[in-house]
Formats: C-alpha cells, structure tokens, sequence
C-alpha cells in the first residue's frame, strides 16, 4: 500500500505546487495528442490543486530528445488538450527554468494552471543533475510527484527535486501503487497471470516474483520462444534471447517446485516476415519450420488459454500474444483480451502494448483497472523499489 505523503496531508492553498506528471503521450502526424489516457489519469491532481486554490505548475517529458530542444516533441498540443479536458486555459512555456519560466510563474494567480517545456531537453534531467534539480526546485513551495509511468526513473524532475522541496504523491501515483498491491495482499484464486510481449528479459523477474503468488502462468508473445528453446525445441526464426534461456529453465524448475503451471502455448500462428501481406499457416510448436517465425499463439493454445481464464478469479496481463498490431497475428491478442473482458476475475492490466490492444477491441472499459505505467508497473511487481515513490515523505 502506499505509505507516503499525499496533496491530502499538505495545506496548498495559495501555495505554488510543482507536480511531475507523466504527459508522455502518443501524438499524430499533424502533432496532436493521439491518446489522452495519460493526461486524463492525472485530471483528480489538477482538479483537487485548482480547487483548493494553488498556483499550478506541471513538468513532464514527452518522447526522447536526449538532452536537446526537439521541436516535434513540445509541450504545446499536451497544453492544449490539457486546456479542453479541464474547460480552463492552461498556460504553457517554451522552457523550463529560465528567469522567463520564473516570471510566468510570479505571474500565477490562484488556480492558474502553467504547463512547463519538454523536461529532456535539458541534459541535466536524465542524469539527476543537483544543479538542475535546484533550479526546478526554486520554481516552487511544494512539490508534487503524480508521474508513475516515469517514477521507476531516477532523474532530477522525479528524485533529485526532493532534496530542496517538501515532497508528496498525487492521487494518480497513490492510486497505481494501491491497486497494483492488492495482487500481493490475499488475490482471490485462481490467480492467473497471462504474461506476453516481445522481450523475456523484460519479465523474468515478474515471473520469478509471480510463481511465489499465482497458481497458473500462461506465455505468448515473443517471450515463450526462449523459454520452448530451452526446453530443447526447435524454434525456427522465432524471436529468442539465448543469454536467457538458463535463466527460463530455471523458471520452469521452481513453477514445478511451487506447483504453479508455467503454461507454454501448443500450437502457434508461423510465417516468414512480419508484413501485411505475410502468408500464414498454423503449427504445432515442437515443428515450427527453420525459416519461419512464431508470430502470434494458435487456436488450440487459444482455446485451453481462454478455459483457464474463464474459472480465474484474478487475473494479471502484461503484454501481447502476438504481432497484434497486424491482422493474421492478432487473433491470440484478440481472443485474450475478449476472455479478460468477458471474466468475473479482479482484472488488472499492465503495459502499453497490451492497453494499446484493449482499446483497439474496445474492451478497456472492461477490465478492473488499466496501469498507465508499462515499465514502472513490472518494476514494482518484480519487487523493485520505485525511485520517484521512495524519494517523497514518509506518511
Ligand atoms: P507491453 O507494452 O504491453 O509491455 P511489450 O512491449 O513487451 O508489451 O511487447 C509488445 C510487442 O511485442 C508488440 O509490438 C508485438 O508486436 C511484439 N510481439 C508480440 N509477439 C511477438 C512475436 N511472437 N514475435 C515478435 N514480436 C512479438
Ligand atoms: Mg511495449
């Protein structure tokens, strides 16, 4: 549960609040934001600052400029969605601690809300520069942390700040830690977690973490390839990290130890490139054919994998089953996140590829609850503390 500080324990009236929110968002070719998830998520925060009459100052990244101005990643579409979904205007600058940046917010009346500039284009923000984290700090009286996509990351904006301001968590970031804990305190069973997406690195210490919690595991993805190449299988051109393949091994030894079913899929969905055009043939997975690639989990697994999923009564998923994102790999995707829609289960989702697959099905509204962090949820299901969480008071 989260045990630090919030906006609650804090008098921010009249005060100037800085908040960290993670408004990294997807934006269209014309520059506008393409999703709003990310921005509404912290909507409780701003509302909650406003009404309580503080003077508002938001800093976010968006996308990866490495240090640089980047023209393409500005915050000013963030600022003008932001404006429509609170019906206020929300002011924005063009940088982030310059005596500029400082007169727009002396200007601040209560209320008012000022959306910073793009915090990577400074170089000092990814290396947690002090000096820059000062800077910020001067900006405000209190500072605010609602960012959980980014607070697995140890950068000025989210962990160096602390030391200069009075530091607390937004409802967002309260929120996220509360409802991803609730897997560890007494999950209804059957427990199920559906673990998929390209990289197996990525999630081997969440399925470490989960053979001590869950009773089934079931895998697609990319990921199961270097786990059914460890078991000796012949994989073909399927994706596999062979500096992996020991580590796998050694998860299916303790799922065996712990009575948990590590479930590989049976039958997959092979061809020879990942293209629109790619022809398709269903195999089973101990044949796949030298040049093929496994691309999306066939309808036997489908079938079995949806069984399970139908008797959960929690379920945890993180990443796609297949190449979703291309019509003849999409079935796998699509089928499981129908079978995590359609169940009575506690239904609680990580990641953006697999929130991406929901809302393409339309099914995002049926699931318990969708993190708004991919990379910051696994950290904190793997059991890894989270930087930007751990920086801010102790309640
Ligand atoms: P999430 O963002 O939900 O955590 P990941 O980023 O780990 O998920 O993985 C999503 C990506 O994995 C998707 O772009 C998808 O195309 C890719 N993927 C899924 N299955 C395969 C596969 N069999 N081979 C290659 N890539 C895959
Ligand atoms: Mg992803």
């Amino acid at each position: 549960m989260f045990s630090k500080k919030t906006i609650r324990d804090v008098d921010v009236t009249g005060k100037r609040v800085l908040v960290r929110v993670d408004f990294n968002v997807p934006l269209t070719k014309e520059r506008e934001v393409a999703d709003s998830t990310r921005i509404r998520a912290v909507l409780p925060t701003i509302n909650y600052l406003v009404e309580r009459e503080a003077k508002i100052i938001l800093i976010s990244h968006l996308g990866r400029p490495d240090g640089k101005v980047d023209d393409a990643v500005r915050m000013d579409p963030v600022a003008r969605c932001l404006s429509n979904l609170l019906g206020k205007q929300v002011q924005k600058v063009d940088k982030t601690v310059t005596d500029e940046v400082k007169a727009a917010v002396s200007r601040l009346k209560t209320g008012d809300v000022l959306l910073l500039e793009n915090v990577r284009f400074n170089p000092g923000e990814k290396k947690n520069d002090p000096e820059f984290a000062k800077q910020l700090a001067l900006l405000a009286d209190i500072y605010v942390n609602d960012a959980f996509g980014t607070a697995h990351r140890n950068h000025a904006s989210t962990v160096g700040i602390t030391n200069y301001l009075p530091a607390y968590g937004g409802f967002l970031l309260e929120k996220e830690i509360n409802e991803l804990s609730k897997l560890f305190k007494n999950p209804d069973k059957p427990f199920v977690a559906v673990l998929g997406g390209n990289k197996v690195s990525d999630k081997i210490k969440v399925i470490e973490k989960f053979l001590d919690i869950v009773d089934v595991i079931l895998t697609g993805g990319g990921m199961c390839f270097t786990f059914l190449k460890a078991k000796g299988a012949n994989i073909g051109g399927s994706i596999c990290q062979n500096d992996e393949t020991e580590h796998s091994l050694k998860m299916l030894k303790k799922a065996k130890e712990n009575g948990v079913g590590l479930l590989l899929p049976v039958d997959v969905v092979v061809a020879k490139t990942i293209a629109e055009d790619a022809e398709y043939k269903i195999v089973p997975v101990e044949n796949i054919p030298d040049k093929l690639m496994g691309l999306d989990i066939g309808p036997k697994t489908i079938r079995t994998y949806e069984d399970i999923l139908s008797k959960a009564k929690t379920i945890f998923w993180n990443g796609p089953m297949g190449v979703f994102e291309i019509e003849q790999f999409s079935q796998g995707t699509k089928a499981i996140a129908t079978a995590i829609a359609n169940s009575q289960a506690t239904t609680i989702v990580g990641g953006g590829d697999s929130d991406a697959a929901l809302r393409k099905y339309g099914l995002e509204n049926r699931v318990s609850f969708i993190s708004t962090g991919g990379g910051a949820s696994l950290k904190f299901l793997e059991g890894t503390p989270l930087p930007g969480a751990e920086a801010l008071l102790d309640k």
